[in-house]
């Protein structure tokens, strides 16, 4: 079987197409310009084909206004067709490139919005946001040189100002390609069986039925976060660590079979049980590694746990971190988190206040700390502090272990779940 109604089909993959396109351009504003102004006119011509192709649509006259109503009645419809008005008589679309900039440490300290010529770089808008944060909060140099700016850059045009443009684009494409399949159907012809496909790239069921997922640009191409020590860019990733069966078999042959034994079988056990076992553990790799790494255990609803581990090289690394897993605590709807990690620890606070880190103040002590929190408040920290002898062999004091007062460090996760549970609670 042919394709009932192939001029307006393939108007639907020169649209998915320049939409990449402009995607590609993001940060080139001519060529921006050229592929949304194509993109735009894309999505118009479609309808204007399948109007072309009308008599292959069964009962067009009365199945069209239904989507004609549809589109008129549809804020980002009826924007894409005067914005079409507007291309055709050569005028160009006001469009504005922000930026708006988050400086955070573990808290969120300030937020901005500015206006900016596209081609600014990220780092020019950073050193404006520090100026600006220097004006009206008063954090020592040495504090804000480690904050980091994240910086997120948006097209938006004049007349749709809540929208960035591409996901306004988006959402275009996407009704539309609800009329297309509709129209296969009016046609006898069913979506999925049309021999025409899209070239561009493979598309699942759940895109072609739903949304695009190859749209759904997160914002991550277009946010960078700079540090405000350097104004340099930093990226910061964490994944889960694929346990696969060598991994284990090597962990059992370098540390004693005992060390694991500890570990509950049950593969998704109570947190604080779980937290006492990974305790005993983590004391018996520390003692023979003698380090620790930064790792965490996290619980995902229906999933169970997952083991993360982290290598960070400076404080602003270990912010990126924690904002990081807290993204990957919202969108996963993780429940429970248990952190590991060494930690200097200081009573010296006015040293530390004015700026020494803790690993350098005089009455610095090492200890392993593992922090538990889990989503309905409740928290535990198990503190172990160790001494190091002279060939490196790690003595131990008695783990003290404290309820409530989860570590600071970890407010970008409470705040996640502090929102869900208020969210919930509406
Ligand atoms: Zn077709
Ligand atoms: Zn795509």
């Amino acid at each position: 079987m042919n394709c009932t109604i192939p001029n307006t089909h393939k108007r639907l993959f020169e649209a998915h197409r320049l939409w990449h396109q402009s995607l590609e351009n993001y940060f080139d504003p001519e060529g921006f310009r050229v592929n949304i102004n194509a993109t735009i006119q894309a999505l118009r011509n479609l309808t204007f084909a399948l109007q072309a192709e009308k008599e292959k649509i069964k009962d067009f006259d009365s199945w069209y206004p239904f989507w004609q109503s549809r589109m008129k009645n549809d804020q980002i419809m009826k924007w894409l067709n005067e914005a079409r008005v507007q291309i055709v008589h050569q005028r160009d679309l006001e469009t504005q490139s922000q930026a708006n900039v988050l400086i955070h440490s573990y808290f969120n300290l300030m937020e901005y919005k500015f206006t900016v010529p596209p081609l600014l770089p990220s780092e020019i808008i950073a050193r404006r946001a520090k100026i600006l944060i220097k004006e009206k909060v008063d954090i020592p140099e040495h504090q804000l040189k480690e904050c980091v700016a994240v910086v997120e850059r948006r097209w938006v045009a004049e007349d749709l100002p809540d929208w960035e443009i591409l996901d306004a684009l988006s959402y275009g494409f996407n009704f539309v390609k609800d009329i297309v399949r509709d129209a296969h159907k009016q046609s006898g012809n069913e979506y999925f069986e049309c021999p025409l496909h899209d070239s561009l790239h493979s598309l699942t069921y759940d895109d072609i039925t739903g949304h695009y997922s190859c749209m759904k640009v997160s914002t991550t191409f277009r946010t960078q976060n700079i540090v405000l020590g350097n104004f340099q860019e930093r990226t910061f990733e964490t994944h889960p660590v694929k346990m696969t069966d060598e991994m284990i078999l090597a962990a059992k042959k370098r540390y004693s079979p005992k060390t694991f034994m500890q570990l509950p079988v049950n593969s998704s056990p109570e947190p604080f049980i779980f937290a006492d076992s990974l305790n005993q553990t983590a004391l018996q790799v520390l003692k023979k590694d003698k380090y620790h790494q930064w790792i965490q255990f996290i619980r995902i609803p229906g999933k169970g746990w997952e083991l993360h581990s982290v290598l960070p090289e400076d404080k602003s690394d270990k912010f990126l971190i924690m904002k990081e897993l807290a993204q990957y605590v919202k969108e996963t709807e993780a429940d429970c988190i248990i952190d590991i990690n060494e930690a200097w620890i200081s009573g010296d606070l006015d040293a530390i206040k004015s700026g020494t880190p803790v690993s350098e103040t005089k009455d610095k002590e090492e200890a392993l700390w593992i922090s538990v929190i889990t989503s309905d408040g409740k928290s535990r920290n198990y503190t172990t502090k160790f001494q190091r002898g002279y060939f490196g062999n790690i003595k131990f004091s008695e783990t003290q272990i404290s309820e409530g007062n989860p570590g600071y460090y970890l407010k970008p996760i409470l705040e996640v779940w502090q929102d869900r549970n208020e969210s919930k609670s509406k």
